[in-house]
């Protein structure tokens, strides 16, 4: 229920001596996602683009999109509408900035020598071809076409396709067309939801199948990847699971209570299930009441207030009265991104195990990152930082082993080897080591 138009728009406000541990674990769930009827309406488009290709895409984006397309694929050279100078030069920057940190992953193959003559080394080589989806329902987001495929771009795929969704007027995004470009895209396809998903997982008469999709999307993309991934005939894989975005601020009374609201709704005017937390530590009840106030004035002069009204509510604060268990329940909801508006927030760092992106002091908010500074804005969400890291370069990438054995490494390592073999009832193994030491 949104928060009505005459109503202060706030966030519920716990205090953590006050809730037992059930009641903690139920703060750190996130909005459950139903599942079962998504699937359902997303399985049947996967199948008709999967058997009737381009016809199917076009038939969706009208039905979906209301834009009838005489084609689906725009391929490179894109031709880039005239740019405002202005814009075309924070791309470049954005560009520029993301490039250098993601060039600086970059890893030298490792090279090691384990036993005298048995030498193993790690290389990478880029994933060929990559789908980028660039979500496009409510929004133009060059941002994320930036973030995506600089990354491609640096690991070296050879094809990198993108999909968007198209305008009304059939049209791509200006800015999404000058990053095509910038990143040496093969094509586009103008396409959006479960339907381009399932055009770049198998491939139609225009648009060419990739080996990995990733990028973030609503729920029909988020599903439809899902399930590509787990189609052997597919043979795709995905970045990572997600779900709505969200944003965990950590603040002391060191805080200035206008950058923590601006943070908080700079994540909760996303969309209606953006989930935005903010983890006081000793705040007084007058410096909560400042932050509260704060966000209720910048809110209500924001463009996309009416999203607010439904993000916030669902949103919480929650006082603790030291770091050590302000950072163990950071940890344990895992945030996409985390904000140190701490008065030491460096000292915070070693402890932080758990979170997509951190953002560390009251100058680093989360906007740059999402924009311009260098860092991935494509986060696991939902409490999956637990386990999955952010787009990066490696993402773009898969690492190959090798090892090379000289006759002295392989007498070295002989025994070894074929008592293993043995215990595991695998004799030609043992056989293929028996066969070389006994010949010499
Ligand atoms: P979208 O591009 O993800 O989805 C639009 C497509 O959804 C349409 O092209 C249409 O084909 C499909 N669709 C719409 N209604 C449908 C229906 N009833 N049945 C089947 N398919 C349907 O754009 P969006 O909807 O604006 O969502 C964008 C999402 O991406 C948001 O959830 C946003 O939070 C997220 N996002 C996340 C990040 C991040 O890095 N985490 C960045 C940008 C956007």
């Amino acid at each position: 229920v949104p928060t009505p138009k005459d109503m202060k728009i706030e966030m519920r406000s716990f205090n953590s001596k006050d809730l037992n541990s059930t009641e903690m674990s139920l703060l750190l769930q996130r909005p459950i996602i139903k599942s079962d009827q998504i699937i359902d309406l997303v399985n049947p488009i996967i199948e008709k683009v999967k058997i009737h290709g381009d016809s199917a895409i076009k038939e969706y984006t009208s039905k979906f999109d209301k834009v009838d397309m005489d084609s689906v694929v725009k391929m490179a050279p894109f031709v880039i509408p005239e740019l405002d100078p202005e814009v075309k030069k924070s791309i470049d920057i954005a560009y520029s900035n993301i490039k250098k940190f993601h060039e600086a992953q970059l890893t030298e193959p490792i090279v090691v020598e384990t036993m005298p003559g048995v030498t193993c080394s790690r290389f990478s080589r880029p994933i060929e071809r990559v789908g980028l989806y660039v979500p496009g329902g409510s929004a133009v987001l060059p941002s994320t076409a930036l973030m995506l495929g600089v990354p491609a771009q640096v690991a070296g795929c050879n094809k990198i396709v993108l999909a968007t969704p198209p305008a009304k007027d059939g049209s791509i995004a200006p800015e999404v067309l000058y990053v095509a470009h910038l990143i040496q895209a093969h094509s586009i396809v103008m396409a959006g939801g479960a339907q381009a998903i399932a055009a770049m997982a198998y491939g139609t008469e225009t648009v060419s199948k990739v080996d990995k999709i990733l990028g973030p999307g609503n729920q029909f993309v988020t599903c439809a990847k899902m399930l590509v991934q787990n189609d052997i005939t597919a043979m795709v894989s995905i970045d990572m699971p997600a779900g709505p975005s969200e944003v965990l601020v950590m603040a002391d009374m060191s805080c200035d209570p206008d950058y923590v609201a601006s943070d908080l709704l700079s994540q909760a005017e996303h969309g209606p299930d953006s989930q935005v937390v903010l983890v006081g530590v000793n705040l007084t009840l007058e410096k909560q009441n400042e932050i509260s106030q704060c966000l209720h004035e910048q809110a209500i002069k924001l463009s996309r207030v009416d999203l607010i009204r439904y993000s916030i509510p669902k949103s919480f604060s929650i006082q603790f009265d030291n770091y050590d268990s302000a950072i163990d329940f950071s940890n344990n909801y895992a945030p996409e991104h985390l904000i140190l508006q701490t008065e030491d927030p460096d000292s915070l760092i070693p402890k932080i195990n758990n979170a997509g992106s951190v953002f560390v002091g009251k100058y680093s908010c989360e906007s740059c990152g999402d924009y311009a500074s260098g860092t991935n804005h494509t986060l696991p969400t939902y409490g999956f930082a637990r386990m999955y890291s952010g787009v990066n370069t490696s993402s773009f990438q898969k690492s190959i082993t090798s090892q090379k054995l000289t006759k002295e490494g392989l007498s070295n390592i002989a025994s070894t080897v074929m008592t293993l073999a043995q215990v595991e009832g695998l004799d030609a193994h043992k056989n293929a080591v028996y066969i070389r030491v006994k010949k010499d």
